[in-house]
């Protein structure tokens, strides 16, 4: 069965779409712990990220670093933060987190509660 994942980027459940390649997707968290935090995904069907071939895990840090570039100009921050959990999703990604202290890095805090619309601002502005 396909991951949500697979299921985003086939356009089969609704994102709030960041950027598109060939071979990568990006979109909002939807449960992100900073305005901006993106989750950047293969297209090709992978659990875990160093299981991925040289070419698609080194070609996916650079599409990542593209929109990082993105998220630090949209929002300012100090750095953003790379991170890999996938302890939830069986399909490698990496998150992206604007982030201006370690707090803002912390996946056991609470969530930002956004409104469909700031959602759909924020991935607007990403996408220019
Ligand atoms: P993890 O696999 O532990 O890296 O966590 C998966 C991440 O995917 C979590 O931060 C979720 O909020 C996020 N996530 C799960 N489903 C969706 C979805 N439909 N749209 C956007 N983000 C999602």
């Amino acid at each position: 069965m396909a991951t949500i994942f697979s299921r985003i980027i086939a356009g089969e459940i609704p994102c709030y779409k960041v950027a598109e390649n060939e071979q990568y997707f990006a979109f909002l968290d939807i449960n992100p712990l900073a305005v901006g935090h993106t989750l950047v995904v293969p297209k090709c069907e992978t659990d875990y990220l160093f299981d991925l071939d040289d070419n698609t895990l080194s070609g996916m840090t650079l599409f990542a670093k593209q929109i990082a570039g993105k998220l630090k100009e949209m929002t300012g921050c100090k750095k953003v933060a790379m991170v890999v959990l996938g302890l939830e999703v069986p399909h490698a990604h990496i998150h992206l987190i604007p982030m201006n202290s370690e707090n803002d890095v912390d996946f056991r805090k609470e969530k930002l509660k956004l409104t469909p619309e700031e959602f759909s601002k924020i991935a607007e502005q990403l996408n220019r």
